[in-house]
Parts: C-alpha cells; sequence; structure tokens
C-alpha cells in the first residue's frame, strides 16, 4: 500500500510546524476525549498510545477567576458527575435542574429520535426549556469547542451525541486526552515503519484521477501515472472535484466553520493549570504548553475574528486573559503568534448527514476517506480514522473478505476498567 502526501510531513490539519529553530507549534491544539474508540485504537497501532494524557478534572473559570472543577464521583454513570455538578459555582440552582433535565432527554433521545439530525442544537435546548445560563455556559460552552460549530448551525444529532457518548457513556468516557508531544510526532514516518508494507510517498501532489470504463486506470502525481488495484481518494471535501470531476457527487451542502489558536509566550507563568474553559467572553479554551509560560488559546465557530487584525486578535486575547489569570497583569508579554484556520473543518450543519457521501463510490475500485465523509461523528480526528477504518472494511469486503475495523463506543452504564 502506497500512501501519496502532497506535504513534506503526514498529518494533514493534526500537525505541528517548527516556528523558528527553537519552537514548534501545532496547527492548534488537538485534544480527543476517550470516547474516541478508534482515534485510540489507531494511536494503540501506530504505537504512540503513551504520548496521550489524559486529564479527569475540567476546569470552568468565570470572569474574575472563580473557578469550578467537574470530575467523576464514586456513583456509577451516568450519575457519576453528580457530585461534582451539584458544586459547580457558575450555575444556579435552576440553570442545574433544567441541565438535569435536558441530560435526561440525551439519555432517551439520542439514537431514537428520527429528526435530530434535521433540527439544530439550538432548537432542541429551546424545545428543552433550557435557561439562557444553562444554554450559554454549559451547552454552549462544550459544544461550540467539541463540534466546532455554533448552536444554531449544529444538528441537533452532534450535541446529542457528545453528551451520550462523552458525558453519559461511562465514566471514563470524557476524560480528556492531551497529545503529550507536537503532533505531527504522532502521525510521523516513523511510527509507520512498524508497517513494512505501507509506503508513504511524501511531496506527491495527485493532480488527477483517471478513469476510464467506469473504473480508475490510474492517478498521475508530479506528470506520473500510478496504477493500482485499489484507489482510496482521502483530501478535504473541497479537493474532490477537482481530482474527480466525474464522480457523481453533490457536495453543495458543505460549508466551512473557521477555528483560530492564539500562542502567547510570557516572561513567567501565568497559570498553573494544566488546560481550562474560560466562560462568557470570545477565548473558549486555555491549554498551558509550557510551565504556564507558553500558553495556547483557542476559539473554534471564530467567524469574528476573521476579519480582525492580527494584533486586534492579540491585544483581545490579552485582555480576557487578564480576567481569568490576574497573573497576565505582571507579566509581560514576549512573543505571541496568531494561526487563523479559516478552513478549519466543515460546519456540522442540520441536514448534512444524509448529503455525506459513504466511503464507497459508483466506481467499484474508487473508496473515499476523510472526516467530511459519512461517520456519524463531526469533522474531529476520530471521525477520520473512521472514515479511514470504514474504507478498510469497503476495500477488503470487495475482495471478498469481511474484516470489521470499527471499535464502538461502550453502551451505556457498562463499566470501563
Ligand atoms: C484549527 C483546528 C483545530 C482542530 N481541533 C481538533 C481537536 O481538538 N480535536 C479533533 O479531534 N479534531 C480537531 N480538528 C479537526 C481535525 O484536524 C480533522 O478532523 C482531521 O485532521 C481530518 O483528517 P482528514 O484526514 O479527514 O483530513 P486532513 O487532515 O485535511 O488530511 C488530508 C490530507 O490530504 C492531503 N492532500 C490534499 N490534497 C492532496 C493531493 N491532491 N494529493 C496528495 N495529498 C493531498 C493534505 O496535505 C492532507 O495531509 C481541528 C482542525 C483544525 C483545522
Amino acid at each position: 500500500m502506497t500512501v501519496y502526501e502532497a506535504r513534506p510531513f503526514l498529518g494533514g490539519r493534526a500537525t505541528s510546524y517548527p516556528l523558528n529553530d527553537e519552537v514548534t507549534i501545532d496547527n492548534c491544539q488537538h485534544i480527543l476525549l476517550r470516547c474516541c474508540t478508534n482515534l485510540i485504537d489507531f494511536y494503540r497501532r501506530l504505537g504512540v498510545a503513551d504520548r496521550i494524557h489524559f486529564y479527569q478534572e475540567f476546569y470552568w473559570i468565570e470572569p474574575g477567576g472563580r473557578m469550578s472543577v467537574m470530575k467523576r464521583g464514586m456513583l456509577p454513570a451516568p450519575l457519576h458527575f453528580s457530585g461534582s455538578f451539584a458544586a459547580l459555582r457558575f450555575l444556579s440552582l435552576a440553570d442545574k435542574m433544567s441541565i438535569a433535565g435536558g441530560l435526561l432527554a440525551v439519555k432517551y433521545e439520542y439514537g431514537k429520535r428520527a429528526d435530530l439530525d434535521k433540527i439544530s442544537m439550538a432548537d432542541w435546548l429551546r424545545e428543552k426549556n433550557q435557561t439562557p445560563r444553562a444554554i450559554e455556559r454549559f451547552w454552549r460552552q462544550v459544544l461550540v469547542s467539541a463540534v466546532s460549530e455554533e448552536l444554531d448551525r449544529m444538528a441537533a444529532a452532534h450535541g446529542l451525541q457528545v453528551f451520550y457518548l462523552g458525558f453519559l457513556a461511562n465514566s471514563r468516557a470524557y476524560e480528556m486526552g492531551v497529545p503529550t508531544v507536537p503532533l505531527a510526532d504522532l502521525y510521523s514516518s516513523e511510527a509507520w515503519s512498524r508497517y513494512e508494507y505501507v509506503k508513504i510517498e511524501p511531496r506527491q501532489t495527485v493532480q488527477q484521477i483517471q478513469i476510464e470504463g467506469g473504473q480508475v486506470s490510474s492517478v498521475s502525481t508530479n506528470g506520473e501515472p500510478i496504477k493500482a488495484d485499489t484507489y482510496i481518494l482521502a483530501v478535504p471535501f473541497e479537493r474532490v472535484k477537482a481530482l474527480a470531476p466525474e464522480l457523481p457527487l453533490d457536495l453543495s451542502s458543505f460549508t466551512h466553520s473557521p477555528i483560530t489558536g492564539i500562542h502567547l509566550w510570557f516572561d513567567r507563568p501565568v497559570t498553573s493549570l494544566p488546560h481550562a474553559t474560560l466562560l462568557d467572553r470570545t477565548i473558549q479554551w486555555m491549554y498551558n504548553k509550557q510551565d504556564g509560560k507558553h500558553v495556547q488559546l483557542v476559539v473554534s465557530a471564530s467567524r469574528s475574528l476573521i476579519e480582525m487584525p492580527r494584533g486586534e486578535v492579540i491585544e483581545m486575547a490579552l485582555r480576557e486573559l487578564n480576567e481569568f489569570f490576574p497573573a497576565v497583569a505582571q507579566a509581560r508579554l514576549e512573543r505571541a503568534h496568531v494561526v487563523k484556520e479559516v478552513r478549519a473543518v466543515f460546519s456540522a450543519a442540520p441536514g448534512l448527514e444524509e448529503q455525506r457521501p459513504l466511503q464507497t463510490t459508483e466506481i467499484s475500485n474508487l473508496f473515499l476517506a476523510g472526516d467530511w465523509t459519512r461517520t456519524g461523528w463531526p469533522a474531529t480526528m476520530e471521525g477520520a480514522v473512521r472514515s479511514g477504518y470504514l474504507a478498510a472494511e469497503a476495500v477488503v469486503k470487495r475482495f471478498g473478505s469481511k474484516q470489521s475495523f470499527l471499535v464502538e463506543t461502550a453502551p451505556l452504564g457498562s463499566r470501563l476498567s
């Protein structure tokens, strides 16, 4: 099997690059939850699973610095958060009652209600009479980062999925995995070298897919035709039409949602927390990248920042960070870097799921992979791995073998060791 990759390195959007000789930064902080069972399986196959650190605490901070911690307690799922949830300081009793009712509805409706892909998460929350603060500080705070989209642009199916699989399914599913190495080290050619039959060809852009007699006859990279039995096209959705115009795919419903990452380097530590979610402001998450001196801030669905000049983005980030971490006021900013990913992810909009193509195509020796193909997941590394596993299942099926690669999340209430 040969992989032709346009860039000099692997990882696609989930990669890192050197800013200068001293610093390597991730394209943007990438995190996973323990319910991302296929991604974790993929890391295990690549021998890099031990490079992910799982955190059991979520830190929620209000402007002014008041902090609440969410973590599992002694009770089994789905009651494992009961103790810490009751103690959250940024929600009133009425907010908590409304959220508890909402989570109960997630438990009963996820996977059962037929219209969840058609309505938005905002519609669903209104239907469940959620209080404005519960929506803003709880549902929105979790979901905009998890699905990379605003509540009124996000299919309710994905909102419920995050809470069902991540918060209710089992008591460890919510744990947040953060790579301890730059992303490029997770998806490196070295990691793949244990699979002798996989050949990686970097700097090889596929320019065209030749289709003759209803079959792919070859693909060309740098003008050279390459022949194979089977081809898997694993490029982002916006590249597909240019490479294979004959493919009868209607991708007109796909649009992008942007993500912005802001790196700040200070002359002294500004926090000792490993990460935190920041309430009521533009910045949604803070990740401590090094000793509290280098922090990365993330804004998902960051449409309001796309036109904003980088200097203003940095000023806004400093101003907001100061409201959560008072040490920022004394610290000197030594360096800042803003990464605006305008085409970060596909927008997981209501009605999109049925427009997402399967991994099989009308051409029997051409398969599709990529987070945007039909996986049931929003644009995530888990979705990307699922698409790859589904494509692999379809390929072996074509040759008469029935093999399953997908790892399903443990069902509701199950106990994980
Ligand atoms: C800023 C940002 C933050 C994110 N945060 C998270 C997160 O915290 N957690 C999470 O799970 N996900 C996150 N994601 C989403 C995640 O990065 C993607 O869902 C995932 O990487 C998609 O993988 P993919 O293989 O489908 O596509 P890609 O990663 O885009 O890979 C496609 C590959 O195809 C190559 N290619 C394109 N055209 C050609 C060609 N003609 N010939 C050869 N090669 C070609 C590209 O170079 C690329 O390597 C984030 C994404 C962004 C942009």
